[in-house]
């Protein structure tokens, strides 16, 4: 059908950034599976994941994967078994990219836990390319208010963030303590704002720290520093296992310590009277699942949710992978091809 090339970054082999891990290629314009669409790419978010992949705390998956998988795109083309799509239509494609639909864990709706599930970007060719697939179910619907760019981040970030603010079991008009301050949690702390939360952030960036203030956290602290008061939940995005403690010190009795990252560094030894006692609880967050992504997008698009980014050229991937790791920028980066 397609014979047309296209431009993509590959991991070739996986190492720090700061050599090359990423290279670009040309390689022919995907064709979509049976039940998938053909995606061209007009935005592509830049994830904490897409580093994970390309240095390899992720293992290989897929030999030579194109990362990304916070797509905003339009449908270029449908595989046969498609409907309720059609050319130009706006679609969002994210990390979870199938499930098996018929394990315990898909039966009880927690499809996010499914043993079977396959990911954008690590087990299938993803966004930082000029065009990417993504199977049909599991391709969003972007609400009009979302412009491309800024929606990018919603699809990872955002959603992930929002998983674990409910995850963390934040009360209504509670205290919340966000550990780190990137793409996800500065999401994530709009929507507790706007559903009435009291903010705290810790982040040893000074750059997030004024961001936070800017988005109306009650306070932004350097990480030698508790937050100024008890907090009812907490929320660690720093894959940073040796804050696991520090956020549970800093929990009311009763408070929940919700873990976002999808990888983190070992957990240093925990003390139990002062850091699990008083019926503190720590709860990680796997991925989501569909029903979590389309609540976030609509709540986004409802409290104006709004995703500082950094547009970066395609070609200059892994420049915005290198800036990420670095904590060049606050919010996100996402690539704009062409
Ligand atoms: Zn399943
Ligand atoms: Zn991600």
């Amino acid at each position: 059908m397609t014979a047309a090339a296209m431009r993509a970054w590959s991991v070739v082999e996986q190492g720090p950034v700061e050599g090359e891990p990423l290279k670009e290629i040309e390689r022919p314009v995907p064709e979509p599976g049976p039940d998938e669409l053909l995606v061209r790419v007009r935005a592509c978010g830049v994830c904490r994941t897409d580093l994970h992949v390309a240095e390899g705390d992720l293992p290989v998956h897929r030999a030579g994967v194109t990362p990304g998988h916070e797509v905003v795109g339009e449908v270029a083309g449908t595989g046969a078994q498609v409907f309720g799509f059609a050319l130009g239509d706006r679609v969002g494609v994210a990390w979870l990219r199938r499930t098996d639909g018929v394990c315990a864990y898909c039966a009880r709706g927690d499809e996010n836990l499914c043993p079977r599930s396959r990911y954008t970007g690590w087990d299938a060719d993803g966004g930082y390319a000029e065009y990417t697939t993504v199977p049909a179910p599991f391709a969003y619907r972007l609400p009009e208010a979302l412009d491309d760019v800024p929606a990018a981040p919603l699809l990872c970030a955002g959603i992930i963030g929002f998983r674990a603010l409910r995850r963390s079991g934040l009360p209504r008009g509670g205290r919340l303590g966000l550990y780190g301050f990137g793409g996800s949690a500065h999401l994530c702390a709009q929507v507790a704002l706007a559903e009435g939360a009291t903010v705290h952030v810790i982040t040893r960036d000074e750059v997030s720290r004024r961001l936070a203030l800017e988005l109306g956290a009650a306070s932004a602290r350097d990480l030698a520093e508790p937050p100024p008061e008890p907090l009812d939940a907490a929320i660690l995005f720093a894959p940073a296992g040796e804050l696991v403690p520090v956020a549970l010190r800093a929990l009311d009795r009763g408070g929940v310590l919700a873990l976002a990252g999808i990888h983190l560094t070992d957990v240093p030894p925990l003390h139990y009277e002062t850091d699990l006692f008083y019926e503190k609880e720590v709860r990680s967050v796997t991925a989501n699942t569909r029903a979590d992504g389309r609540e976030f997008l609509a709540l986004a698009a409802r409290y104006g949710v709004r995703a500082t980014t950094h547009r970066y050229p395609l070609d200059r991937a892994p420049e915005a992978l290198r800036d990420l790791k670095a904590g060049r920028f606050d919010g996100a980066a996402v690539l704009v091809p062409g």
